[in-house]
């Protein structure tokens, strides 16, 4: 997969993607960032990427040029691949909508700064915009890394366990169990006795039980669309009429 990603601050970036699951995925050919600073496309003395908005206010925007530069030099014209804005005022990201991003071959990111991008950009360049939440943060680039994050996750081979994002909180449809490693006992707590037992095929039955258990807990919404199984529901009606924790 190819994410070209479009920023006036470049050198975020290069920690976090030289970092663990990301760094993997990138040396072992599944995902390549193409990082692209906006500013070396605007063609002033200055570099100006920002101006003043018209109408009068706070804050600068940014201006459509360098941006449109930057995506068509890199992308063609009109962009061969989607190009997504980060904004606040995106469709909010989530698993599925990470898990449809995982699919494509390539596509590319655009981080808005100070009051966002001049709307020319959006109605006439951006072909999506998604946003990581409802609050405002200073720049898309932290959303981007959060995107391209959960997307690699996705990607065969990228996880060490072959399975590894499919039991993750939200892949599945419920929320993940808790784990327990070494010690078998800390500071007097001891992990539950089943997951020792060697037994797989109880262990199993747990693990589904408690991630049930804190999907009705913590995200009920979630089990409003969720399949249950016969036994599912029974566990969960046991649950509400006072199993105890
Ligand atoms: N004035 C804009 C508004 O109220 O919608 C917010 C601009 S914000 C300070 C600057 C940039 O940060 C945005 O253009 C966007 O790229 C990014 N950003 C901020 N919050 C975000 C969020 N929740 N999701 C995705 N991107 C976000």
């Amino acid at each position: 997969m190819q994410v070209d990603v479009f920023t006036l601050f470049p050198e975020v970036f290069p920690s976090y993607l030289e970092t663990s699951i990301i760094s993997r995925a990138q040396a072992a050919g599944l995902l390549t960032v193409g990082l692209h600073n906006i500013r070396d496309y605007a063609t002033d003395k200055h570099q100006v990427t920002d101006d003043e908005p018209y109408g009068g206010g706070g804050g600068m925007v940014m201006k459509p040029e360098p941006i449109f530069a930057a995506v068509e030099t890199v992308l063609g014209v009109p962009p061969r691949v989607p190009l997504i804005l980060l904004s606040p005022q995106g469709r909010r990201l989530d698993q599925k909508l990470a898990q449809q991003f995982s699919e494509l071959d390539h596509f590319a990111l655009l981080c808005g700064r100070y009051e966002g991008v001049d709307e020319r950009v959006r109605q006439h360049l951006v072909s999506d915009e998604i946003s990581v939440g409802d609050y405002v943060l200073t720049g898309g680039e932290l959303p981007a890394l959060i995107l391209i994050d959960a997307v690699t996750r996705l990607l065969p081979g990228a996880l060490g366990a072959p399975d590894g994002a499919q039991n993750d909180s939200h892949a599945s449809g419920l929320l993940e169990q808790p784990h327990y490693t070494r010690p078998p006992e800390f500071r007097g707590w001891a992990v539950p006795e089943i997951l020792r037992s060697g037994d797989h095929a109880r262990i199993e039955n747990w693990r589904r039980q408690e991630a049930l258990r804190r999907t009705a807990q913590r995200r009920p919404d979630m089990l409003e669309t969720f399949e249950l199984t016969r036994d599912e529901q029974l566990f969960l009606e046991n649950l509400e009429s006072g199993d105890p924790e």
